[in-house]
């Protein structure tokens, strides 16, 4: 559950999506643009809509863990280098879960009890956040590959498909 090595890392810059996948990669019909969102941006939102959380692409891979507690979340996690993720949340409207060494912090709305994304402690200096991309309106995800990670015991993965 260490393996800070084997977490994969999110780009440093901002990518867009490549041309071909743009028919496939509207972003969310949601009102975001409203809110003044950038214009590229993609919205994983909670269930009851108080937690909202912009990314600049759509995730093309997504990760399945099986891990103590990835399998009890049932999160898909999509990575993403912390400055280019905005997380909107009422104040207090989150709560979080650290356990043992406290290397991670997983996050809830604490309305409706979604996963909504976790972070690395200070110390562990990641710049990396994980967004629990189940939160995406589905068609986000169309084009993303899954890959399931073997987060219980050996911590190497594959795609499926
Ligand atoms: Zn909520």
């Amino acid at each position: 559950m260490t393996g800070k090595r084997t977490v994969p890392r999110a780009p440093r810059r901002v990518v867009r999506p490549r041309t071909s996948d743009a028919p496939k990669l509207r972003r969310s019909r949601s009102s975001e643009a409203a809110k003044g969102s950038a214009p590229s941006t993609f919205s994983a939102v909670c269930h009851c809509g108080r937690v909202r959380i912009h990314v600049p692409r759509a995730p093309r891979t997504v990760t399945s863990c099986n891990c103590s507690i990835c399998r009890r979340y049932g999160a898909l996690w999509a990575y993403y280098a912390t400055g280019s993720v905005q997380i909107q949340a009422p104040r207090g409207g989150l709560s979080s879960y650290s356990w043992r060494r406290r290397i991670r912090a997983y996050f809830r709305c604490k309305t409706c009890g979604s996963v909504t994304h976790y972070k690395y402690r200070k110390k562990w200096g990641s710049g990396t956040v994980a967004i629990n991309a189940t939160n995406f309106e589905p068609h986000v995800l169309q084009a993303a590959r899954i890959r399931k990670l073997d987060g219980a015991s050996t911590w190497t993965w594959k795609y499926l498909a």
